[in-house]
């Protein structure tokens, strides 16, 4: 069993080019026989020439006319093979021997040179072909084909080629299979490893990338998830340490009433008592907060979205609080354009808007105001609550955000925390403008689609 992926590659690429290698000395076969039926037929033609030619000439000089079927002898040697004519009775009449002999050195020599790539001495057998006059058997020509000398350097040439192509490209496929291979494999192996440190608790690896094909992105996405795994560790972390020291801010107070009623020091009176609830109430507060929040964390899978009409449901949130707003001597004014509305899921945007609300009445005084308004931006939609409340510093401003952040007494610090997971929950954007002491203004970017 071959574990090493690198190997695997290996083996394949070669596997291939062996297959192309053996196509081609596949496809040279098939030509070679082509070639070989081509020059058959090619013989064939020649004898059939040289046939009728010398039925012609029995027919013009009602005999075997040496002198004639000497220069048939000598044709047929040049177009590539011996013949022996014989009469009807089966005596020879003539051969390419008595032909050749018959010419002059100078004519000899050449004709001999024509079939110069044509050993001689590597004829074959002699085949008949009986000769006929008017459905009479004259004569029979007897054929003996020499060696093709054209087909022979073809063949030699194709076979050095193969050699050669088998040697080089066999050699060269071998070499690239293995770059190849090896360059494949390295980005994997990498990502293995990274991902057994990963396993092993390292949140910091992340692999190297080099490129733009399946292999980075997979790397590119290997890195994401390692940065988000990172990034979620120290969050958890910041957050058990928030509670831990948000929880024990109470307990630690309700530990110390209670064990000055013990020793005596402090009377188990109602007011006493009531301050111990108290605490206890802020204790649930901060649980249920957080429970909040935990479900606006994950809410993006389950948000139930569609389309809110803003022009009739900014003042159905707004109408909540005109009764404390009033109370308080605080001006609460709704604005929106015509038509205007958001994809959203109507329980969380109700959700955000109330915080929002709330935060802006908490900070706003007698005589001041506070406006929401939704106008179309591009493909979304801006609500923006703004009032003229004690704005916030800017040393503050940053972290609003955050969970358990608190610029001023008195709430849990995760109203805004939640707010911020709601809207990103949505595919949207809070942020916040403010000047300290005059007033702030969020403003929420959602999509209208
Ligand atoms: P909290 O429960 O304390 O209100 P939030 O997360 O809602 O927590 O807000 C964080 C801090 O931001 C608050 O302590 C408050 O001081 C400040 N803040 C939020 N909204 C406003 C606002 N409209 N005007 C002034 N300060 C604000």
């Amino acid at each position: 069993m071959i574990k090493s992926l690198w190997i695997k590659f290996l083996i394949l690429l070669f596997a291939v080019s062996v297959i192309a290698l053996s196509a081609a000395y596949f496809l040279r076969g098939l030509m070679v026989r082509d070639f070989r039926a081509f020059l058959e037929g090619e013989r064939e033609d020649r004898v059939y020439w040289v046939t009728a030619d010398l039925e012609a000439t029995y027919d013009r000089y009602h005999d075997w006319n040496k002198d004639v079927i000497g220069e048939d002898a000598v044709w047929a040697l040049m177009l590539g093979f011996e013949i022996r004519i014989l009469d009807n009775k089966g005596l020879l009449v003539m051969d390419t021997e008595k032909a050749l002999a018959g010419l002059s050195p100078l004519v000899r020599s050449r004709v001999l040179s024509v079939s110069e790539l044509s050993p001689r001495e590597q004829a074959g057998p002699y085949l008949p072909y009986p000769l006929f006059l008017a459905g009479n058997e004259i004569g029979r020509l007897e054929v003996r084909f020499l060696k093709p000398g054209k087909e022979s350097v073809f063949i030699e040439r194709s076979n050095t080629f193969l050699l050669f192509s088998l040697i080089a490209l066999g050699g060269l496929a071998l070499v690239l299979s293995f770059i190849v291979s090896r360059k494949l494999t390295r980005p994997i192996k990498r990502l293995a490893a990274a991902a057994e440190a990963v396993s092993e608790g390292d949140l910091k690896t992340r692999v190297p990338i080099t490129g733009k094909d399946e292999i980075c992105r997979l790397s590119e996405t290997f890195n994401r998830m390692t940065q988000t795994l990172e990034t979620q560790e120290v969050l958890r972390k910041k957050l058990l340490s928030n509670t831990a020291h948000e929880l024990r801010t109470p307990l630690t107070a309700m530990q110390g009433e209670l064990e000055g009623m013990q020793d005596g020091l402090i009377p188990a009176d109602k007011l006493h008592i009531t301050s111990i609830l108290e605490e206890t109430a802020r204790l649930k507060r901060i649980l249920n907060g957080m429970e909040e929040l935990a479900q606006a964390q994950a809410s993006a899978l389950t948000l139930k979205k569609e389309d809110i009409d803003l022009g009739k449901f900014l003042p159905l949130i707004a109408s909540r609080f005109q009764a404390s707003a009033h109370e308080k001597g605080v001006e609460l004014n709704v604005g929106y354009e015509r038509g205007i509305s958001v994809y959203a899921d109507p329980e969380r945007l109700s959700q955000i808007i109330v915080n929002l609300l709330s935060n802006s009445l908490k900070a706003t005084d007698r005589g001041g105001s506070v406006t929401v308004s939704a106008t179309r931006k591009g493909d979304g939609v801006l609500v923006e609550i703004q009032d003229t409340g004690s704005g916030i510093k800017p040393e503050d401003l940053p972290f609003i955000f955050e969970r358990f952040y608190r610029a001023s007494d008195g709430g849990l610090g995760l109203g805004l925390a939640i707010v911020k997971e709601l809207v990103e929950a949505h595919g949207g954007r809070v942020e916040v403008k403010s000047e300290y002491g005059k007033g702030s203004v969020f403003t929420l970017s959602l999509p209208s689609q």
